[in-house]
């Protein structure tokens, strides 16, 4: 049997489906859990690869330390999404934070992966500091009035739940709620197949935000090369040196991707990106 995602209707990646540990239609989506020879239990949300055992520290390593290493002493954390507990496990490393709050819509997916995935969390959930909401983060973020030093969206997307978090209001929402030097980062697709998610996050950051960029990571299991995320604050950001970000690094454990160099480098954007940075 195979799994074939479903994101583009002319091409697409397909995983031998080995065993199928849960499968079922929750309040929200279509979640399926499989075994695969190659990357070990894969997370699908209507038919789109979300995450694998194999390699979800490269996604996480990165959505993560490139903004809680460059903000001087992030306390206060915001994760949007990210039900799978990754992001959470990551940002939890960092001991300057105090608290965290999770706002993820769809609790079976919190629960699947604790039972499926539990390297993925490896018991953040369990950690005083988490503030977990299960709503849509951007109802949370409306009526928010709380103010963070960093913003995860770990979402899916820009299809079914995770669509209202693309747009404007959400991003203006993100602002309020950002402290002066705060900084969002964002899950903005793969440029190479979803170009046009870059160019639309970099015009409605406009008005909002001073600094506007993207940096890239390969993911092997996000289809179609290397996926933006996206960087914005609403001060001007200087990226710390090399010899800063090393010094940052040194408190967190367990890193199998993210580097000091890797995080200068992954902001070198090819000119094809680059154009689609446009007002
Ligand atoms: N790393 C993956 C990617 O790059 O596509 C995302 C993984 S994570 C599982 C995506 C999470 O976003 C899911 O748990 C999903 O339930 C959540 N989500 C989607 N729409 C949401 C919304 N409006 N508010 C909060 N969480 C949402």
């Amino acid at each position: 049997m195979r799994f074939q995602e479903t994101l583009y209707s002319e091409w697409g990646q397909n995983f031998e489906q080995g065993q199928t540990l849960f499968e079922a239609a929750t309040d929200h989506q279509e979640l399926v859990i499989f075994e695969n020879p190659r990357f070990g239990r894969v997370m699908a949300l209507d038919g789109v690869i979300q995450t694998t055992e194999a390699d979800e520290f490269v996604y996480h390593e990165m959505m993560v330390h490139v903004p809680m290493n460059t903000h001087p002493c992030p306390k206060n954390v915001l994760i949007i999404g990210g039900g799978d507990g990754g992001i959470l496990r990551e940002v939890l490393k960092h001991p300057s934070v105090e608290s965290v709050t999770q706002v993820e819509i769809d609790r079976a997916v919190v629960d699947m992966c604790i039972e499926y995935f539990p390297k993925h969390s490896n018991g953040a959930f369990d950690d005083p500091r988490l503030n977990l909401v299960i709503d849509d983060g951007a109802a949370f973020i409306a009526n928010n009035s709380e103010q963070f030093d960093v913003i995860i969206t770990d979402s899916t997307d820009p299809i079914g739940p995770g669509e209202v978090l693309f747009e404007s209001s959400f991003y203006a929402g993100c602002a309020n709620a950002l402290t002066d030097n705060g900084i969002l980062v964002t899950q903005n697709g793969v440029p190479y197949m979803q170009g046009d998610e870059v160019t639309n996050t970099y015009r409605r950051w406009k008005s909002y935000f001073q600094t506007r960029s993207f940096y890239l990571t390969p993911v092997p299991t996000y289809a179609g090369g290397a996926m933006a995320m996206g960087f914005a604050s609403k001060a001007r950001i200087e990226m710390p040196s090399i010899n800063e970000l090393t010094a940052r690094s040194n408190a967190l454990s367990l890193l199998k991707y993210y580097t000091p160099q890797v995080h200068h480098g992954a902001f070198g954007l090819p000119r094809f990106v680059q154009d689609l940075m446009i007002d």
